[in-house]
């Protein structure tokens, strides 16, 4: 696994200052590999490692991470980043019904899927309605019957023993029904061919055409690897689509093919579907397949806990710091910036029981405040922030002036600070709180 041969680079200390060259060359080589092993493109694998290096040269040393740890930890940021950037939902119509076609290659999975994802609409409150527009193979329409059956979704085909079927009529046909009968949403089950040929996308363009979709999935088996890339641009150029589906997630494919199709088109990826079950589908989970990719859960878990680790040795140092009236500017900063690290503050004490009567003060919280003490802090040399009583008249004119605020606002932040260390004195003194007292720990 990527854990196994990244653990020399692993091995090495807490770094200081940026990451070094060396470091991130061979981390990145590893990690190379890793996505080449999963089946990346290798024109993406080369493109995503480009982006990868360009910030991590940036990037400051972590204390809780080594070179490598915090390297993989940006590499998975950054595939999160393009698997889900652009996570969003279903497109429904303003006016239903909400039209979904399908389109893939033979096999990729298109039928179960869309009896799956007709079920899962159905849970959500639609009122679903299949169409059989694959006329192609024999018992392709028989075989959405019967998964429609499974999830009680109705199925639009056409007459048997009418001769061959024209898809298209089919498919307009249906739309006539599903106004009819008041079904939201209709999903399309078009026709697949073992290998892209123009006759296939032709006939899904003329069905596109016929029923203007409010979204075209394009359907993908994970385990095509390689392939998935000019099959994304055929059908891209084709028939053109909205978005992706990844089917044969169970299968011990590591699925570089997500990857490769959400870079190459652009498209995001919405469902995933992992295994021949109706229930097997859930909607993408981009830092799930991430971690696939990468093949280090492992890995990952580790990160997670070294940097919490790190964040409570901070937090008791500081606590340490409250009691003795050492707490400076620095402590004060790093601690803002630990706590919005979780999200808007907002959120954060709307989670808070009781939270209820503060909605209204929660909803004026103002952010931007935020915003402007930490730049204040920022704009602040080291000396100043580590000992806040030098802060005088020029000084405070300088940051003002360096962080783009008002010289009050200085004195204020200032002021404020002082008095919260004197009261945290105070209460520290009255309490005897542990690790508070100062000498301690
Ligand atoms: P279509 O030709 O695109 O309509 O593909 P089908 O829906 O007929 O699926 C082709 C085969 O793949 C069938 O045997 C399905 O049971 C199987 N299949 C579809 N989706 C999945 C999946 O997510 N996992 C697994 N293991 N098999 C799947
Ligand atoms: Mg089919």
């Amino acid at each position: 696994t990527l854990s196994d041969r990244l653990s020399s680079v692993l091995a090495n200390l807490r770094g200081k200052g940026r990451l070094s060259d060396t470091d991130i060359d061979s981390t990145c080589r590893e990690i190379r590999i890793a996505l080449l092993e999963a089946d990346v493109a290798l024109p993406v694998v080369r493109t995503f490692i480009a982006g990868i290096k360009e910030r991590a040269k940036g990037a400051e040393v972590s204390g809780a991470l080594n070179p490598a740890q915090q390297v993989v930890k940006i590499v998975n940021e950054e595939l999160i980043g393009i698997l889900g950037g652009e996570t969003r939902r279903l497109n429904l119509a303003k006016t239903p019904p909400t039209v979904i076609m399908l389109a893939g290659l033979q096999g990729a999975g298109k039928t179960t899927l869309a009896g799956k994802l007709s079920g899962w609409l159905k849970k959500q409150g639609h009122t679903p309605m299949l169409v059989a527009c694959d006329l192609q193979r024999p018992n392709a329409v028989t075989q959405l019957q019967v998964v429609g059956e499974r999830v009680s979704v109705p199925v639009f085909a056409p007459e048997p023993g009418n001769g061959v079927g024209d898809p298209v009529a089919v498919a307009k046909a249906a739309i006539e029904e599903a106004k009819r009968a008041q079904h939201d949403v209709v999903v399309v089950d078009t026709a697949g061919r073992l290998g892209i040929d123009e006759e296939l996308m032709r006939q899904a363009a003329d069905i596109r055409d016929a029923v203007r979709p409010d979204e075209v999935l394009f359907v993908v088996d994970a385990m095509i690897g390689q392939d998935a890339v000019t099959t994304a641009e055929a059908f891209r150029d084709g028939v053109g689509f909205t978005g992706v589906v990844l089917t044969k997630l169970d299968g011990d494919a590591r699925g570089g093919a997500a990857l490769s199709v959400r870079e190459v088109t652009g498209q995001p990826i919405l469902f995933a579907s992992n295994g021949e079950k109706l229930e097997d589908f859930d909607v993408f989970h981009p830092d799930r397949m991430a971690s696939r990719i990468l093949g280090m859960g492992d890995l990952l878990t580790l990160i997670e806990q070294a940097e919490q680790h790190f964040d409570q040795e901070k937090a008791q140092q500081t606590a340490a710091k409250l009691g003795t009236g050492e707490l400076t500017l620095e402590d004060f900063l790093e601690q803002m910036l630990a706590v919005r690290k979780m999200g808007p503050i907002a959120n954060l004490i709307g989670m808070l029981p009781g939270a209820g009567q503060m909605k209204d003060q929660l909803a004026n919280f103002d952010e931007k405040r935020l915003d402007r003490l930490q730049a204040i802090i920022r704009g602040m040399t080291p000396a100043e922030r580590a000992d806040p009583k030098i802060i005088n008249g020029s000084r405070r004119l300088r940051i003002a002036n360096g962080s783009g605020v008002a010289v009050s606002e200085v004195n204020d932040l200032v002021t404020k600070f002082f008095d919260a260390r004197k009261m945290m004195k105070q209460m520290a003194g009255r309490f005897g709180l542990p690790g508070m007292g100062g000498g301690g720990s």
